[in-house]
């Protein structure tokens, strides 16, 4: 039974315990029924009132199965790199009751105390509280530092370990190098951020290649599990090779940071006549300019169709300006002889061939 002096209860309704002798409820001094508006006599009595009849007891069938369903489906999660995205997923899979614990090349101890989640300033101390996932939030360019630094000895023996970075075939092939093969792999990117996902993460694309998890059914339940905490959000999942989305993200996220970065770098403005259009190019600003340089350059660095793609960029607007400067050209030629024709009247035109004269010679340079 537990007792929670702060709480008003509306009296529970006791029936008589068949021996009073061994009913709780009632001293041997008492009648049957307890007095709840009766003055208790010692002082500890003052603060504490029965408060709950029903609560779960550690021996309780329904308690047991309860925690038991609760442990089946959360997940205990170590995540490595505890800056900005870090902190945005963790919020998150806290809120799903996951056991969240971080460690950070910073420390963010506060930060983390606020969202609920342990921060381990010393990786060992993580890694020793044996997380079933490793969740990797680092920068692409730190990645195989921080990987190489993590005491990968004292994690379980087949830890899942998943990454978000925002290019896939760079952290797959390190991870089938580097770690273990008892270890999963999971290469996921969320294709969103702490601003695209401000509202929630319905309907917004999750990209995951399976690309080493065990046939065990655990292993296999685990990586579903984990899963399942973006299933549960409405993400759109999209299982695709490392290799295409490599492709797919060079195609439309490289281009998309690159163009909200030049536009970044004109300082452009809110105007009172702004139109649907320009409101999008100001929302893609907000929405890259959040992200660190370093991020922007991972995709650049590791994604080996990033260079293609910003060279078409860059063909493209040359292209453009050559079709613009065209046809200014025409108006301006045109121009032009509109001016000479109105100045001087309509010109001579000039034959194609000299003229001959009669006697077909040629004639004197004053009279061509
Ligand atoms: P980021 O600049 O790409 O990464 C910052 C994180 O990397 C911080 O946790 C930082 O740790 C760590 N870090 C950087 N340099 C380090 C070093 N030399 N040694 C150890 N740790 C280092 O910014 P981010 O937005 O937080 O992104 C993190 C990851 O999520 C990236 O891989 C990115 O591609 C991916 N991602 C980001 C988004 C997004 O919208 N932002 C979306 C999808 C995926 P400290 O803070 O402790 O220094």
């Amino acid at each position: 039974m537990l007792l929670f002096p702060s709480l008003k209860l509306s009296k529970p309704k006791l029936s008589p315990h068949p021996n009073p002798s061994l009913n709780p409820y009632i001293s041997q001094s008492q009648s049957k029924i307890p007095n709840f508006n009766r003055k208790p006599q010692h002082p500890l009595h003052k603060t504490i009132q029965i408060k709950a009849i029903d609560a779960a007891q550690p021996y309780d069938l329904e308690s047991n199965l309860n925690s038991r369903f609760i442990q089946s489906t959360k997940l205990k999660i170590g995540i490595i790199g505890f800056g900005n995205y870090g902190q945005f997923l963790a919020k998150t899979l806290v809120q799903q009751g996951h056991n969240v614990l971080a460690h950070s090349r910073t420390n963010y101890g506060d930060a983390a105390k606020k969202l609920g989640v342990s921060f381990f300033s010393d990786p060992h101390d993580l890694c020793e509280e044996h997380p079933e996932v490793i969740l990797l939030c680092t920068s692409i360019l730190s990645t195989e530092t921080v990987l190489r630094g993590l005491p990968l000895q004292r994690l379980k023996r087949n830890t899942l370990f998943v990454d978000v970075l925002s290019v896939k075939e760079f952290p797959k092939s390190l991870f089938l190098r580097i770690l273990p093969k008892d270890f999963d792999v999971l290469c996921t990117h969320p294709m969103f951020g702490p601003e695209s996902g401000r509202n929630g993460w319905k309907g917004l694309p999750f990209v995951y290649d399976k690309v080493r998890i065990g046939r065990d059914e655990s292993r296999v339940n685990r990586c579903e599990r984990f899963l399942n905490i973006f299933v549960q959000e409405g993400c759109r999942m999209e299982e695709m090779s490392c290799k295409e989305h490599d492709k797919n993200a060079a195609e439309s996220q490289f281009i998309t940071h690159t163009v909200g970065r030049v536009l970044e770098k004109l300082s452009l403005e809110s105007t009172p006549i702004n139109t649907k259009g320009y409101e999008t190019l100001l929302n893609l600003v907000e929405n890259t300019s959040g992200d660190s340089f370093d991020l922007y350059y991972g995709l650049f660095m590791y994604n080996h169709n990033a260079m293609e793609q910003l060279e078409r960029l860059d063909m493209a607007f040359e292209a453009l300006k050559k079709e613009l400067f065209g046809h200014l050209r025409d108006v301006i030629r045109k121009e032009l002889f509109e001016h000479e024709k109105k100045d001087f009247g309509v010109p001579k035109e000039k034959p194609m061939l000299p003229l001959l004269l009669e006697n077909g010679k040629s004639p004197p340079p004053s009279m061509i």
